[in-house]
């Protein structure tokens, strides 16, 4: 039984085709909760709205981070990603929240000795962190969560421009309604997703929808990638209005920056 599942292991390294159907783990990042971006249920009500929430919180995101504010760290190591375009997307679904994929197992990133596994990627339009009191058109979380079920996340900002051709493989499953879930059973390279300038900064925050869970590692690409302006209006007419959450305060936090020696 061993070799079985060794050659079934092997099998699904050297060949996307093979990769055995994994079972979808939910996240609870998603609650039922009625919660919306506007009106009676909007952010400023989030915390009445579910009572055992951190939405009222001292440590919570989305955060402005200015440059002149951060703080550079020499314990920071360079990001340490484990993203092989054998891995899938197993499906896109539209929660009403926004527009998420949900990855099969496989995809990882190290934070010190810790691996955290990707689970899924969604976006928020416009973005909810602001750089230097910039607001890209377009921001992408990358949703990681540890053995402890302890949560990193990483969010790219995107500007308009050229056509990702990535963005163009993923919106081939769109649309998806509201409730609606579309199996994609594809492979998916993470990397083709990602700045090619991979500095950051970091800071530890929540999730920026109910329950509003502290203790979230945050990790912003400094640098933004490109997409056009249909590709972001093809996820905006799916998503709410403008589903970003607003600035929170820093209360004390100071974010950290990594910058490569060798850009
Ligand atoms: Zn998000």
């Amino acid at each position: 039984m061993k070799t079985v599942t060794g050659i079934l292991a092997l099998l699904a390294l050297v060949s996307c085709k093979d990769t055995p159907q994994a079972q979808d783990e939910d996240l609870t990042l998603n609650e039922e909760v009625h919660w919306t971006y506007t009106g009676e249920n909007g952010p400023e009500h989030w915390a009445e709205l579910e009572k055992r929430s951190h939405c009222a919180g001292e440590l919570q995101s989305p955060v402005n981070i200015i440059d002149y504010h951060t703080q550079e760290d020499p314990d920071l190591l360079p990001l340490d990603l484990h993203y092989y375009g054998e891995v899938r997307i197993h499906e896109v679904t539209n929660n009403g929240h926004s527009i998420q994929y949900n990855f099969e197992p496989g995809d990882y990133i190290s934070l010190g000795d810790v691996r955290y596994d990707l689970k899924q990627i969604h976006f928020h339009e416009a973005a909810e962190h602001t750089l230097n009191g910039i607001r890209y058109p377009l921001e992408m979380h990358m949703v990681h969560v540890n053995a402890q079920n302890e949560i990193a996340v990483f969010a790219i900002m995107a500007m308009e421009g050229e056509p990702s051709e990535p963005f163009t493989f993923l919106e081939n499953y769109l649309p998806v309604d509201p409730g609606e879930t579309k199996i994609i059973d594809e492979c998916f390279d993470l990397n083709l997703n990602l700045p090619q300038n991979r500095d950051y900064y970091t800071y530890r925050g929540s999730l920026t929808t109910p329950p509003c869970t502290e203790g979230v590692r945050w990790i912003v690409f400094k640098e933004p990638i490109t997409v056009s302006l249909q590709q972001v209006k093809e996820l905006q007419r799916l998503m709410p209005l403008n589903n970003y959450r607003g600035e929170q305060p820093l209360n004390g936090r100071v974010v950290k920056v990594y910058e490569s020696p060798y850009n």
